[in-house]
């Protein structure tokens, strides 16, 4: 679906809390829920964040949108010449909407996640987020820090080789031990950073000081030809959405 924005209204500012830009005349792409927001993708990296509060919805109409309490409206062209209305209905006005750039939209996603090292990140967590988004896989979900707060490309990896867990599983398809063992790999991962010289490695695996981190040694697959779990299987490495990553046949299913 592609719309042109041709008008955007906006009848109440209390639900309007960011505005970067202006929807008008901008392409909207294609529209996500993720988590407990929708995500109204523009041209640009624009994006429109909207959460729906506890009685908020959007309606979608070929006819203007007179519903009492339509708070913000984008009349948009289809690309079939069809006029489209899209319309934010509050009658409680709990909800919100956030028109903002690519870095604050990250930023605000970002708030979103449990972050791994805290408590609000919980075997629970993971079931929830697994049992909400099924077809995505493990390793590259890890990554997503609207969802993982604070897991970086080494970690999701050794993460899952930690859990026993192929990185390219479907979410939906981790069971609930292996949910559990993925929050004890996770906090053993992150035990390992903490107590060491440095994992958080920006191009090669090397500290600040150009040697290789402690942390290094602490890696079981990540950047290793053997794996450090059972001592004697090649890792393989393969990429999945863009990044390196490592596993173990032997240690993960
Ligand atoms: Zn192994």
């Amino acid at each position: 679906m592609k719309v042109v924005s041709i008008a955007y209204s906006n009848v109440a500012d209390s639900i309007v809390k960011d505005k970067e830009f202006s929807p008008k005349g901008k392409v909207l792409k294609k529209i996500e829920r993720q988590g407990k927001v929708l995500l109204f993708e523009f041209e640009d990296e624009l994006t429109s964040i909207s959460g729906l509060g506890m009685s908020g919805g959007w309606r979608v109409s070929s006819e203007k949108i007179k519903e009492k309490h339509t708070h913000v409206q984008i009349k948009g062209l289809k690309e079939n010449g069809e006029i489209i209305f899209l319309a934010y209905v509050d009658p409680r006005r709990f909800g919100n909407l956030h028109h903002l750039k690519k870095e604050s939209k990250l930023k605000w996603l970002t708030r979103l996640g449990a972050d791994v090292s805290k408590p609000e990140f919980t075997v629970e967590y993971i079931i929830d987020r697994c049992k909400r988004y099924p077809n995505k896989e493990i390793k590259p979900f890890l990554l997503e820090q609207n969802h993982f707060a604070g897991v970086g490309n080494y970690m999701a990896s050794e993460m899952c080789a930690h859990a026993g867990i192929l990185p390219n599983r479907k979410a939906g398809s981790l069971t609930k031990a292996e949910c559990r063992k993925l929050k004890k790999a996770t906090d053993l991962v992150l035990a390992g950073t903490v107590n060491s010289g440095g994992t958080t490695f920006s191009g090669g695996y090397k500290d600040t000081t150009g040697s290789q981190g402690e942390g290094v040694k602490n890696l079981v697959v990540f950047y290793q030809q053997i794996c450090r779990l059972c001592e004697r299987t090649k890792v393989l490495k393969t990429t999945l959405k863009g990044r390196g990553t490592y596993h173990c046949p032997r240690c993960q299913k």
